[in-house]
């Protein structure tokens, strides 16, 4: 047997994304080089390279893997790109994202939240990431504009202060839909003062909430 140095549940994760229509080399590439099993509970080690969501601190979940496959695909990411990711949660997602572009900057409401993934992401080496306690459906204009949004915890609408924070030519992504049942992921693009808006695919993400957790 040729030895790649992958275990067969990693092989079987990659496979699975391509079976499901990832083709893009360098997300596929991404996904292979971030350690899932860093980013869920060490309880939960076992089932980190099944493609299902599991749950993190703070009532919370780590997305699907073919999930984020699929958004940071269809995000049509460039090494030079500046990405906005609302939603921190255990920074999978985020670790995915600084593998292919410049910087990230990813918001979360809970403390504890936003401090593990910070310490788990600077303990991968990955030093392009910026993890903000904050939040996220209100954001000043002094963090400038992105080049790319990602919105990981449902939204009802799209709130204006986000699609005021992409740029020109940017790609913003988004499930809206209502907070407890299924939504649409939605992908729109701000070009020349106009926006162009596509349904993507039906998702569920825990609610994106107002203010910063008064919990841990
Ligand atoms: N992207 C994450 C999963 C996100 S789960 C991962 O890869 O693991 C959704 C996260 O959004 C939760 O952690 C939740 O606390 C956070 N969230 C919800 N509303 C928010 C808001 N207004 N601002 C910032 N984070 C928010």
């Amino acid at each position: 047997m040729i030895d790649t140095g992958h275990p067969p549940e990693q092989m079987r994760f990659q496979l699975s994304l391509r079976r499901r229509g990832i083709s893009d080399a360098r997300v596929l590439r991404a996904m292979e080089e971030v350690p899932r099993d860093r980013f869920v509970d060490p309880t939960d080690r076992g089932y980190a390279w099944r493609d299902s969501a599991l749950p993190i601190s703070c009532g919370q979940t780590i997305s699907q893997p073919f999930v984020v496959a699929y958004m940071t695909e269809q995000l049509q990411l460039e090494p030079s790109h500046r990405v906005l990711e609302l939603g921190t949660g255990s920074g999978y997602q985020a670790a995915v994202l600084a593998k292919l572009v410049r910087g990230v900057l990813s918001v979360e409401r809970y403390r504890t939240l936003a401090e593990t993934a910070r310490a788990r992401l600077e303990g991968l080496g990955l030093y392009n990431v910026e993890v903000m306690l904050g939040d996220g459906l209100d954001l000043g204009s002094n963090l400038g504009v992105f080049d790319r949004i990602i919105v990981t915890a449902a939204v009802e609408t799209l709130p204006q202060s986000l699609i005021d924070r992409l740029d020109d030519g940017g790609i913003l992504i988004a499930p809206v839909g209502p907070h407890h049942g299924v939504q649409t992921l939605i992908r729109m693009r701000k070009s020349g003062g106009t926006i162009e808006r596509r349904e993507l695919v039906a998702v569920r993400f825990v609610p994106a909430l107002p203010g910063i957790a008064r919990e841990l």
